[in-house]
């Protein structure tokens, strides 16, 4: 395990491999070596500190993804500043939240994106959040004053800050994605998120010849922890394909900067999958990627492999609240395993699979919910600790909320999450394993299912579908037609819906939550 906080492990990459590529923005042709990049991340942290961040202050980060995000993530942990990860998708109503939850001091936005006036909505929760201190619009006025004071400011004060930091100082509130219900403050210190993304990026094999298209967010761990930090403790370059996901731009980036890796969820990889672009941009440099975030498909992963040539692709299973990752597959994992499981344990860490209502470990083969311990853990929700005590136990485990079997050999597969679950005339029956079914379609690109109230069975299954273009009509008769005879009868869908596309949340995972409400609706 690495026992440093995140800005020296920083420095000690910087000081190794300087003179190479750390960030690349490829929707503006900006770009970055580590030693400038580190020039950057000081000019910001010595600005700050000129401004008046101090250790434990919460510094808000409320923007796309873009490079300023990076330069704030490892300025602040310089500082010992607890960076509070703020959804871009966020509206004033939630952003007053967070700001308040977490009593953000400082607040670093996005002046403006897409057609969202973000300094209007801050003006406007401003007079409510007497707590917020000071706004920096990123490329405004008032920040490249504070970037130019702390170009001119006395490093030595970095050094005497990093005298009095330790790994087990929170660096970090990320909130969770909110799929199922309101997010909570995951706080994480320097030990969780540097050690995750250090050993993500062990598992992906990287070295300093790699680049990493990054088309997640980096307010979710996703982007700034299995991206940024599995990228800067291996020295290897971060790539910016756009502000926010774009398939197109995405595949472009990857092809103009021979990009060796590519994250994304399910719904982005198959959006580039089935992106004109595909076609013409030339991948031939990838070699690994993750997919994580939500179920992924077989059949999805077996295209990322053999149309994206992503041949040691990995599958990351995970939580915000553990830093995230928990298991992973390795590329010298048997093919099987690495389309259908999400690996083994991760380095350093413990998994075990209990039986909810007892508490007891399941044998090899049966489902249970998943629990985790080890350094990952988060230090808790932040100022909530009656929540904190419903997830981590006395023995430090953290309980997940999702069903998962461990094979013999250790490979976990996760079946779904406990409130996804659906009991239908008594049989449990995992949407994920139909979602899997319905994938082979040949019309269907992609397929969520989900419980809905139902007089007679207590619970009726309800597939929503994404047709391919220019499929024919798909009638809830002509899949169950489709069906029998390949699903046991009761793993049947009754009811089909097709839609342009599902209730999401900005991290790309579908909110069942809100496709229940909306089939009840439709239902009638
Ligand atoms: P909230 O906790 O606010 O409802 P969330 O759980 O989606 O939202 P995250 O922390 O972003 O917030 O996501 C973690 C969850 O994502 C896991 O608990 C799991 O359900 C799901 N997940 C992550 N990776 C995978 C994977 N590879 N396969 C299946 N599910 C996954
Ligand atoms: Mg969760």
């Amino acid at each position: 395990l690495l026992g440093d906080t995140i800005g020296a492990n920083f420095d000690r990459t910087v000081g190794a491999h300087p003179g190479r590529d750390a960030l690349i923005e490829h929707h503006t042709g900006r770009r970055w070596t580590y030693a400038e990049m580190a020039a950057e991340v000081d000019a910001v942290a010595l600005g700050l500190h000129g401004r008046g961040v101090r250790k434990g202050d919460r510094v808000g980060i409320w923007a796309p993804n873009c490079a300023e995000w990076t330069f704030t993530q490892y300025a602040t942990a310089k500082l010992g500043a607890i960076l509070v990860n703020i959804n871009p998708a966020y509206r004033v109503h939630e952003l007053e939240y967070v700001l308040e939850q977490a009593g953000v001091s400082t607040l670093i936005a996005t002046p403006a994106f897409k057609t969202s006036d973000y300094a209007a909505m801050i003006e406007q929760v401003r007079p409510r959040c007497p707590g917020l201190e000071r706004v920096l619009l990123i490329g405004g006025e008032d920040w490249n004053a504070m970037v130019a004071e702390g170009r001119e400011a006395d490093p030595a004060v970095l050094r005497e800050i990093a005298a009095t930091l330790t790994m087990d100082d929170p660096i970090n509130i990320q909130y969770t994605s909110g799929t199922t219900g309101f997010p909570k403050g995951a706080t994480l210190s320097h030990h969780n998120i540097l050690n995750n993304g250090f050993f993500v990026g062990e598992l992906c094999r990287y070295t300093e010849q790699d680049r990493i298209c990054i088309p997640v967010p980096f307010y979710h761990c996703f982007g700034m922890v299995m991206g940024n930090l599995a990228a800067t403790t291996h020295g290897a370059c971060m790539v910016i394909p756009a502000p926010s996901f774009d398939p197109a731009a995405t595949l472009e980036a990857v092809a103009a900067h021979g990009c060796t890796s590519l994250y994304g969820v399910p719904t982005m990889f198959i959006a580039e999958l089935n992106d004109p672009a595909l076609e013409s941009a030339d991948l031939s440099t990838l070699r690994t990627g993750i997919m994580a975030g939500s179920p992924c498909p077989v059949e999805v992963m077996k295209q990322v492999i053999e149309r994206m040539g992503m041949h040691e692709v990995t599958i990351c299973y995970g939580m915000t609240e553990t830093s995230p990752v928990s298991t992973q597959t390795r590329f010298d994992d048997s093919l099987d395993r690495r389309v259908a499981t999400v690996g083994r344990v991760h380095p350093h860490l413990e998994v075990k699979i209990v039986d909810p209502a007892t508490g007891i470990t399941v044998p090899r083969g049966e489902p249970g919910e998943l629990c985790t311990r080890g350094y990952s853990v988060m230090l808790g929700y932040w100022e909530q600790p009656d929540k904190t005590a419903e997830v981590i136990d006395a023995a430090r485990w953290m309980h997940t909320g999702d069903l998962a079997v461990m094979d013999a050999d250790g490979y976990v597969s996760i079946t779904g999450r406990i409130k996804d679950m659906v009991i239908r005339g008594g049989e449990n029956i995992y949407p994920r394993e139909i979602e899997e079914f319905l994938y082979t379609h040949p019309d269907i690109v992609d397929a969520q299912v989900i419980g809905v109230p139902d007089a007679k069975y207590g619970e009726e299954l309800m597939a929503w579908v994404k047709l391919r273009e220019g499929a024919p009509e798909l009638t809830a008769e002509k899949l169950r037609e489709f069906c029998t005879g390949r699903l046991a009868h009761y793993k049947i869908p009754r009811y089909v819906h097709v839609v342009d596309s599902f209730p999401m949340t900005v991290t790309g995972k579908v909110r069942k939550v809100e496709m229940r409400e909306r089939a009840v609706e439709i239902l009638g």
